[in-house]
């Protein structure tokens, strides 16, 4: 059935052989014309912006962000062990949504304004693919040579978002500098991982202002990316995280993706994540196998609507960095990329965001 949109305003014109007209809360939504095209009379631009306000703040806080203690002081096989948990307690349909691809309404709908305008469909952009690890605790050091590694050996670099504490161990400061100097890029999570903090102003301020400090007294330069710890977010935090010297971030989850293509949000550039997270697919309880799979689908969804696609694989020891199984996965996923036509090059989120035209 094809689909239209009066982009603004609610009533169908003179003349128009309405067969049945649809309300929300007592305004006029849309009409159905007699030979079957639907009519959506909603403001979209409207309902653009509502949505892209509604994903900037995280659809639930985070189970962690509850708890009275640093959640990261729960020794890291035990927390594993409680997110699958969760993730079990989640039911199938909960963890089939956590690895699904990006709804991305957002994109629906400049896609829907697009036809009722009579434009052409777009043609499918070469899909620039952007490598991203989290290195959450000092554990996670230990696999961030593999993963550099892996990048470089497809003539590609990643980006480390890191947390600052890490850079207190020893060699830590070298091992990161070196990535920097081979082209990776190192962009910031926080200070310590403290989920608390994107949801209180003074207290965000104040690890992002510790973070900066210490990725400067490590000789690294001043990041300009940033991720939230566990993708905690506020409608305010993007603004803070601004002001703090950022320029872009990457802080929303697939499952909540608004759009699969960069956004602004004020002055910082948004890009979510948009393939399933490692941790996504582990606490979902899956496998390498369907693993793959709900990346290859993530991928070809991503494609459908020229965005960018977004990798997250943590060095952690019990994520995908340690998990030797996902890992493997992830190696594969990265020959397929390298193989398909339809992909224009792996790198940095940086640098894809580079490439990338920014939609306000
Ligand atoms: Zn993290």
């Amino acid at each position: 059935m094809p689909l239209r949109g009066q982009l603004a305003g609610g009533e169908a014109p003179p003349g128009a052989r309405v067969i049945a007209r649809f309300e929300e809360d007592g305004a006029p939504a849309g009409w159905v014309e007699a030979d079957g095209t639907v009519h959506w009379a909603f403001d979209a631009a409207a309902a653009r912006r509502a949505l892209l306000a509604e994903r900037g703040r995280r659809l639930a806080t985070p189970a962690a962000a509850r708890l009275p203690f640093h959640y990261h002081r729960v020794p890291a096989p035990l927390r594993f062990a409680i997110a699958r948990g969760l993730g079990a307690a989640a039911g199938a349909r909960g963890r089939a949504a956590t690895c699904a691809p990006p709804l991305a309404p957002v994109d629906l709908l400049d896609r829907a304004a697009a036809r009722a305008a009579g434009e052409a469909e777009p043609s499918r952009a070469p899909i620039a693919v952007a490598l991203t690890h989290d290195l959450d605790t000092r554990a996670g050091l230990r696999h961030v040579p593999a993963l550099a590694a892996m990048a470089e050996r497809r003539g590609a670099r990643a980006t480390f978002f890191v947390c600052a504490k890490v850079l207190g161990a020893a060699g830590a400061p070298a091992l990161l500098r070196d990535l920097a100097a081979r082209r990776h890029e190192i962009a910031c999570h926080g200070d310590d991982h403290d989920v608390r903090a994107p949801l209180v102003p003074a207290r965000l301020r104040a690890d992002l202002a510790r973070a900066r400090a210490a990725f400067v007294a490590a000789g690294l330069a001043p990041p300009r990316g940033y991720r939230a710890p566990a993708f905690t977010r506020t409608p305010w935090s993007s603004r803070i995280v601004a002001t703090a010297g950022f320029t872009w971030e990457s802080s929303i989850p697939a499952a909540e993706a608004p759009s699969v293509r960069p956004f602004r949000r004020g002055r910082l550039v948004s890009m979510p994540v948009t393939l399933p997270a490692d941790h996504d697919v582990l606490f979902a309880g899956l496998g390498a196998a369907a693993a793959l799979s709900a990346w290859r689908a993530a991928l070809d969804r991503v494609g459908q609507l020229g965005g960018i696609a977004v990798l997250l694989i943590h060095p952690e020891p019990h994520l995908g960095g340690g998990h030797r199984p996902l890992r493997r996965a992830y190696g594969k996923l990265l020959d397929e990329l390298e193989a398909r036509d339809d992909v224009a090059g792996l790198g940095t989120l940086g640098a894809a965001l580079g490439l990338s035209s920014i939609r306000s």
